[in-house]
């Protein structure tokens, strides 16, 4: 496989309360082009803070990001810029995320100068507007966002990301405040830009539902600790963590896609734990209707589970000896 853009290892700490929290934990993640990966997990995993690091709109207090073996540390005015060029983020809301007085023009036009992407700026426009299907792209230029519906929004949204050129797409939750009618449409954009534009995407969400639809690689967050990961289909239909089967049989149809299943749907059996003082050993214990006495004492290393080429693996001490 191609080299992937972008590796991040290991732990950042948030000042909250003048007590160190350690948001994200011994994450490792590896996003290559022309892949989804879906980052799956409730509200307070950490899933959002990962995509702030690798944006850089936060900085890591240990461990290491990598743009094509190169360390990203993109603390400074220029290299900041250099780096949003290639690692783009879109938003919850598309409605926040756009300026209610400007225009769709304005928005893009912006967007393309930022990112020096001069050439001919109506062929620019043209060509952004008609990438996220937004078409006639003249029908849209003059609108504000107040009259375009959530959907277009998002697609405005998601065409300013691509004004940068950008290698590396950061979707959080990118779909979650649409109506669940055209939430489809906009993954289906998302899976298109993919293939035609040969971007890495990181697919953040609570709805394990929608990223068995459409992501290549799963991982399953829990409590700022990723504790399952591999192949989208492996870990959607073959579930090894207690945790990640507690997600899906929360969801409210595991078939349907993109549904309607809230974030607290995703958090019965339990609330995910508190980041200031985690649990010790597996810091699922506390929920888990497996625990063993070991679980809360030692943490679980990751174990392979599944098929070889699946890349299948579960950090729980249930596979411990199991796999090879
Ligand atoms: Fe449950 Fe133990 Fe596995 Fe943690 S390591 S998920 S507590 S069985
Ligand atoms: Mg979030």
């Amino acid at each position: 496989t191609k080299h992937f853009p972008v590796r991040r290892r290991a732990a950042e700490l948030l000042s909250r309360r003048r007590r160190a929290v350690r948001a994200v934990d011994d994450v490792d993640l590896v996003l290559r082009r022309g892949r989804v990966t879906a980052m799956v997990g409730e509200s307070g995993s950490g899933k959002s803070t990962v995509a702030r690091l690798l944006s850089q709109l936060v900085h890591q207090t240990a461990g290491r990001i990598t743009l094509h073996d190169e360390v990203v540390d993109a603390r400074r005015g220029r290299r900041f810029r250099a780096h949003c060029r290639r690692v783009q983020l879109v938003f919850q809301d598309p409605f926040a995320s756009l300026n209610p007085i400007h225009t769709v023009r304005y928005h893009l036009t912006r967007a393309l100068r930022i990112h020096h992407r001069d050439g001919d700026l109506t062929q620019g426009l043209h060509d952004l507007l008609t990438r996220v299907s937004l078409t006639p792209p003249e029908q849209f230029l003059a609108k504000y966002p107040h009259e375009l519906s959530g959907g277009q929004r998002q697609r405005v949204a998601i065409a300013r990301a691509l004004a940068a050129g950008p290698e590396v797409l950061l979707a959080d939750e990118p779909v979650s405040m649409l109506d669940v009618s055209i939430r489809l449409g906009v993954l289906n954009l998302l899976r298109d830009l993919r293939d035609r534009l040969h971007l890495a995407i990181l697919y953040i969400t609570h709805d394990i539902a929608s990223a068995r639809y459409f992501a290549d690689e799963v991982l399953v967050m829990y409590a700022g600790q990723v504790v399952e990961g591999g192949d989208g289909e492996a870990v959607t239909q073959r579930a090894a963590h207690p945790y990640t089967r507690l997600l899906i049989a929360s969801a409210p149809d595991p078939d349907r896609i993109a549904g309607e299943q809230t974030e607290d749907a995703a958090q019965a059996g339990g609330e995910p734990p508190s980041l200031i003082d985690p649990p010790a050993g597996c810091r699922f214990h506390p929920r888990c209707p497996h625990a063993m006495a070991r679980c809360s004492t030692e943490a679980p290393p990751s174990f392979a589970v599944g098929d070889n080429g699946s890349g299948h693996w579960a950090a729980c001490w249930l596979y411990a000896g199991a796999g090879s």
